[in-house]
């Protein structure tokens, strides 16, 4: 208890961070616990990457920078947003964060008052909510199911907009669905948004690489210049380039927006970490055609964890289309379990830890991340099958 705040009285801690912790510490027991509640990629980061971040400490960078950034790195965020991403935008709006996490959490903490709402779509991913309410806004779910891919429509969206709507939260391909939304469907959303003229849209993109659909990553200020003057596209490197404990995040926005967040980081982090910096820039500069074989990669780990999910009684998937999770629908063992807690909780007696459903505002299910190699995911496909066994 201890004095704190209001605003913090408003959050629950991670669920996926949790779940993580707990078969980290089975694990400590000397219990064999496969765990596929964590969302990063198993592979080493970039040889390019790690000399960069070591030649950046020996030759001194390890001061303060400016707060959004280095201008190198500014340079680089801005080459990364127009090469891959298709918004181009000048160095001053662009900024760097600790990670897409802090650049969404400094978005919504620089904008959103008291009584505003904020639309996120579910299942989502599990910190966007509890930011929108750590800001004072109100969340307002916007369910999705496996019928649809887990999309929203762009008559689902109008539906829920009023007049207090300040944001919609999109993200694509997404956490923890796999959901990825195609160049038409965003510009029916854009539709939308032209008749409602007060709602921003905060783009997460950080998964843009990770897209099995084979067209290009569509996204919503590049489909919809005329829009882009309230829309956030928030990327980075974490999920990229396996670069998570670097702490890198990218955005660009609108010029007022990006210097807002810049003011809230002067007085938060300061600036992100110099030495990370100049790994992201090296990220961004260097050769992007590894992307190519991760993401090939992946696609055959879906692959596999989707025809093994769909092969057990009980479970259903629809095939996430981007990113590296998988939504798994569990309906018809609720009579047996109680609820997705309690078999998340079963999962991990057996050996596997997954996190459920209701940890992202979905019901009736878990998530898995298939960021793991091709025989861990077997093995654990195989205890999940003898955990649900009639
Ligand atoms: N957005 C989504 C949807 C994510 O899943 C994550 C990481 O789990 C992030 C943003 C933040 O990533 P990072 O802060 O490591 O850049």
């Amino acid at each position: 208890t201890g004095q704190t705040s209001r605003a913090l009285a408003r959050i629950a801690p991670s669920q996926t961070a949790a779940m993580t912790d707990r078969a980290t510490q089975l694990r400590g027991e000397g219990r064999d616990i496969i765990s596929l509640s964590v969302g990063e990629p198993d592979f080493a980061t970039p040889t390019h990457v790690v000399e960069a971040a070591k030649a950046a400490l020996v030759n001194g960078l390890t001061k303060y920078t400016p707060v959004g950034g280095t201008a190198r790195m500014k340079e680089a965020a801005a080459l990364h947003f127009a090469r891959d991403l298709g918004i181009e935008v000048p160095t001053s709006q662009v900024m760097t964060s600790a990670g897409g996490k802090q650049a969404i959490f400094l978005a919504m903490l620089a904008t959103v008052s008291e009584g505003e709402e904020v639309i996120v779509p579910a299942p989502w991913w599990v910190s966007y909510p509890e930011i929108v309410r750590f800001a004072g806004g109100s969340v307002v779910p916007l369910q999705t199911s496996a019928a649809s891919g887990f999309r929203f429509s762009a008559g689902d969206l109008e539906s829920q907009i009023g007049p207090r709507t300040q944001w919609l939260l999109l993200n694509s391909p997404g956490n923890p669905t796999g959901a990825v939304y195609s160049g038409d469907m965003l510009l029916g959303i854009g539709e939308v948004l032209r008749r409602n003229p007060r709602v921003m849209v905060l783009s997460d993109d950080i998964y843009a690489p990770l897209n099995y659909t084979g067209a290009p990553h569509a996204t919503l200020a590049a489909l919809c210049p005329d829009l882009a003057d309230r829309v956030l596209t928030v990327s980075g490197v974490s999920k990229s380039h396996a670069m998570t404990g670097f702490r890198i995040g990218v955005s660009a926005g609108p010029e007022w927006l990006i210097r807002a967040m810049e003011k809230l980081q002067s007085h938060a982090s300061g600036n992100p970490c110099s030495i990370s910096q100049a790994a992201a820039v090296a990220a961004f500069e260097g050769p992007q055609d590894f992307l190519a074989d991760w993401r090939e990669t992946f696609r055959q780990r879906r692959d596999l964890v989707v025809a093994g999910i769909n092969a057990i009684t009980g479970l259903s998937t629809p095939e996430p289309e981007g990113a590296f999770y998988c939504m798994v629908d569990a309906a018809p063992l609720m009579d047996r379990f109680g609820d997705d807690a309690k078999l998340a909780l079963h999962l991990l007696e057996h050996g596997v830890a997954v996190v459920p459903a209701s940890a992202f505002g979905g019901r009736d299910g878990f998530r898995i991340s298939f960021a793991a190699g091709r025989e861990t995911l077997m093995e654990a496909l195989r205890r999940i099958g003898d955990a649900l066994a009639p």
